[in-house]
Parts: structure tokens; C-alpha cells; sequence
């Protein structure tokens, strides 16, 4: 007799104090592009939007079925109040599956299914609106069209690896990791730019250790030791700024993290321009000279060309005020990432804890250059040496959250072996240093 999957409690996990509800803003269905189930795609069809329209209202891009966008990337079905229209005819569980649970994210776990947020949301990046687990009538409903979601996860060498993806989980190594990163990220004894390098410390010397002897308890104790005097560590290493390759490894990172392709443009371009087009793009942003490629979001701040160079003349943020808000933001961001268990395992492309780890720290860098790239955006003069503001960091976090756990060019072996490569010679630790956003010391972390 086959056995029926376990189902599991919703758990959900966000960081103390965290608050949302949906404002109509719009903007998630002006970012995403949103993939469909077959379910989805029966339901849009009962719906009867195509004979309504006249036109179909979903694409197919190698394989796959889409959402339709506008030509400025916006969700067909976006009405002009910000909402959506099969919600406001058909109501909330008739919408896509995707689009129910956004901001929501829920991944399987061993004692319940994790319910996270996903800071591409403004609400949620500003906490407003009513505590998280007032939605869990509103998650179990939507998990009845998603059941994998709360379907006991297997302990496989691809998704639960602490170490490589050849590395079975043992009993507390992923917590050991999730532990050791939030004591970093929310120590209210530690000034905020020494936390941001601690975590980058703390995830490339796991990543660069030998581990195959130090497993089960001892890494948990070697893991604890490390979080303990991480942000210590950084302090005696030794400075040095990134080397060129690092740069260059690291713009390829950024570049990935913003990259939106417009499906019907790819379509009208086919395959092999396509393709084509994607290369020279990704050496443009390797070899780091000129101007910054044009992407969307940049190109709704300006249309001057901004110079790579001109995104490292911005300063970080000034005075205490400013930068605790950046601060306070930054490590709830983290924290969230880290609770909801979208930082590895099926949260994120099934890399390891480790890994996984690496790639937040990577994620966490992207949204300050993205930050820094903000300012020059926004600065009239072409000699620009503003500071790093809380909306810039808003911005880079909400770019950045997009794309994480979500686009296949970041489950990629080649992903893998760069930040193995950012990490291998402390790489990670300097770019941390030298994307630090505060030139004053931030005040408490609001984490918990
Ligand atoms: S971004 Fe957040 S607040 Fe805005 S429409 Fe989407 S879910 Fe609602």
C-alpha cells in the first residue's frame, strides 16, 4: 500500500516584531515573472480570459508557462488602483498559486513547514500592517494547491548538505549554521559594519575549512566557537581590498542578481541572439569598465550612463540616525532570510547550509552596491560622492530579494564555483570591508 505523505504544521518564522499586510502597492506585479502550474493554467482558462481579450493571457518560454507581461514588464492582470484584476473578480484563491503566497514563502522542513517573508515587498521591508501569523488561515488554504510544500522534506545529498552537496545532514549541523549566523547578525554588542564583515567571515571559513572529520557534535561546537569570535577575528585579520578578480566575480554576482529578461523580447530575439546577447552582457559587467549595464529598475532612476567607478565613490551612510535605519533594516533582512529557511536547502536551489551561507553574504554585498548604484543614480552631478541612503538600501534589498531562491541562472554549478572563488583567499571579508555602509557605528540591531 502506498503511503500517504506526512503533512505538517506551518510554522512561521520571522524576526521579533515583524509586521505585514498587503498596501496594493503594485509593485510585486510590476517585478516578477511569475511561472505557472498546470493548475494555473486550468484556472486561467475557466476564467475565460483569452475569448474575454481576445489574446492569450500566458507565454511559453523554453518549455515553460508565464505569466504575460506588458511592455514595461508589468503583470497583464495589473489594474491601475494596484491591484489585481482576477483577484478583485474571481477572489484570492482563484489567483495563481505564486502570486497567493508572495510574500510569503513556505519551505518543508523536518518539524514543520517554515513560513518566511520576502523583503521585495514594501510592506515588509517597512514592517506595517498586522503580525505574520494572523495569515495562517489565509497559508493553510493556499497550501492545498501546493501540498509539496508541507510534505515532510527528504534528507537527500542534494538539498540538506551543511558542507558540499555530496554531504549528508547529521542531527543539529544546519542549526549549528542558522545559529551561529543570527548570534552574528543580531549581537547588540557589536558595532553594525563588524557584523556584516563577521558574517562574511564566519561563511568563508566554514566554506574554505576541511570538514570531513569534523562532523556531528564537533562541528556544532566548532561552528558555535566560530559565531562567538567572528566579530573579534575581524578585527586582527588583516586588512586588504579585494583583487581585481574578486571585483570582477563579484560584478558577475550583482549582475545575476539583477538580471530581468523580458520573455516576449527574448522570444522575438530567438534562442541563439539571445544567448548571444546574455554573453556579452555578463563579460560587460565581468570586465567592469565603462558604464553600469542598463536593467530595469536602474533605468526607472535615470537614463544618464553611470560609470562603474562612480558607484564606489559613494560614502557610506552618515549619522547615527540614518545609519541605525540602515542598520535596523539590513539585519532584519538577514534574519528573515535566515529564519524562514530561504537561505539554503529547498529555500534556496537546494545549495547547503554552507554554501548557502556564502551566497546570503554575497546577496547581503549586492544590495550595498546596488545601494551605492542608487545614490549615483540619483546624484545630478557626474562627480558623485553622495552617501548610501535608507532608500537606496530599500532598492538593493528588494532587486536583490527578486531574484533569490527564484531564477534558475543562480542554482548553477558555475554559481557554486564563484562563490567558492570569493570566498577561497578571504575574499568575502574584503569586499565586506569595502562595501561597509555605515561611517558611523549603528545603534541596536531590531532582531531577535
Ligand atoms: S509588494 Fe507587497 S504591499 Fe505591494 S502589492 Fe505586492 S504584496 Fe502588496
Amino acid at each position: 500500500m502506498a503511503r500517504q505523505p506526512v503533512q505538517l504544521p506551518i510554522i512561521v518564522r520571522v524576526p521579533h516584531g515583524q509586521r505585514y499586510s498587503c498596501h496594493s502597492c503594485g509593485a510585486c506585479c510590476k517585478d516578477f515573472t511569475v511561472q505557472l502550474r498546470a493548475e494555473d493554467l486550468e484556472r486561467l482558462e475557466r476564467q475565460g480570459w483569452a475569448r474575454e481579450r481576445g489574446e492569450a493571457v500566458t507565454t511559453t518560454f523554453r518549455g515553460r508557462h508565464f505569466l504575460r507581461q506588458r511592455p514595461d514588464g508589468s503583470c497583464t492582470f495589473l489594474q491601475p488602483d494596484g491591484r489585481c484584476e482576477v483577484h478583485a473578480r474571481f477572489g484570492l484563491q482563484e489567483k495563481p498559486v505564486a502570486c497567493r503566497f508572495f510574500p510569503f514563502s513556505v519551505v518543508p522542513a523536518a518539524k514543520g513547514a517554515i513560513a518566511g517573508l520576502n523583503f521585495a515587498c514594501q510592506s515588509v521591508q517597512r514592517s506595517v500592517g498586522s503580525a505574520p501569523a494572523s495569515h495562517l488561515d489565509d497559508l493553510r488554504q493556499m497550501v492545498v494547491d501546493a501540498p509539496e510544500l508541507v510534505q515532510r522534506p527528504r534528507v537527500s545529498a542534494s538539498t540538506a548538505g551543511w558542507g558540499s552537496r555530496r554531504t549528508p545532514e547529521e542531527p543539529g549541523e544546519v542549526d549549528a549554521v542558522l545559529k551561529g549566523s543570527l548570534d552574528i547578525v543580531a549581537n547588540a554588542g557589536v558595532p553594525g559594519e563588524r557584523r556584516m564583515a563577521a558574517l562574511a567571515f564566519f561563511a568563508q571559513s566554514l566554506l574554505n575549512a576541511d570538514l570531513s572529520r569534523v562532523r556531528g557534535d564537533r562541528f556544532v561546537e566548532l561552528a558555535s566557537v566560530l559565531a562567538a569570535h567572528a566579530a573579534d577575528e575581524v578585527v586582527m585579520t588583516e586588512h586588504r581590498d579585494p583583487r581585481p578578480s574578486e571585483w570582477a566575480l563579484f560584478r558577475g554576482a550583482v549582475h545575476l542578481r539583477t538580471h530581468a529578461p523580458r520573455l516576449d523580447a527574448l522570444q522575438a530575439q530567438g534562442w541563439l541572439r539571445s544567448v548571444w546577447s546574455d554573453l556579452r552582457l555578463a563579460r560587460a559587467w565581468r570586465r567592469g569598465r565603462g558604464a553600469v549595464p542598463a536593467f530595469r529598475a536602474l533605468g526607472e532612476l535615470t537614463t544618464r550612463p553611470i560609470p562603474f567607478p562612480e558607484v564606489l565613490a559613494i560614502h557610506p551612510t552618515e549619522g547615527i540616525p540614518a545609519a541605525a535605519a540602515v542598520d535596523g533594516l539590513l539585519s532584519r533582512w538577514l534574519a528573515a532570510r535566515l529564519l524562514g529557511e530561504r537561505a539554503w536547502s529547498s529555500g534556496y536551489y537546494g545549495m547547503s547550509a554552507i554554501d548557502g551561507l556564502c551566497a546570503l553574504v554575497v546577496d547581503l554585498l549586492s544590495a550595498l552596491w546596488l545601494a551605492r548604484l542608487h545614490s549615483a543614480a540619483l546624484s545630478e552631478s557626474r562627480s558623485a560622492s553622495g552617501t548610501i541612503t535608507l532608500e537606496g538600501v530599500q532598492w538593493g534589498i528588494g532587486i536583490v530579494e527578486r531574484t533569490a531562491g527564484r531564477v534558475p541562472w543562480l542554482a548553477t554549478t558555475a554559481e557554486s564555483l564563484r562563490l567558492r572563488g570569493l570566498a577561497r583567499h578571504g575574499g568575502l571579508l574584503a569586499l565586506a570591508r569595502a562595501l561597509q555602509p555605515f561611517s558611523a557605528s549603528p545603534g541596536r540591531p531590531h532582531t531577535s
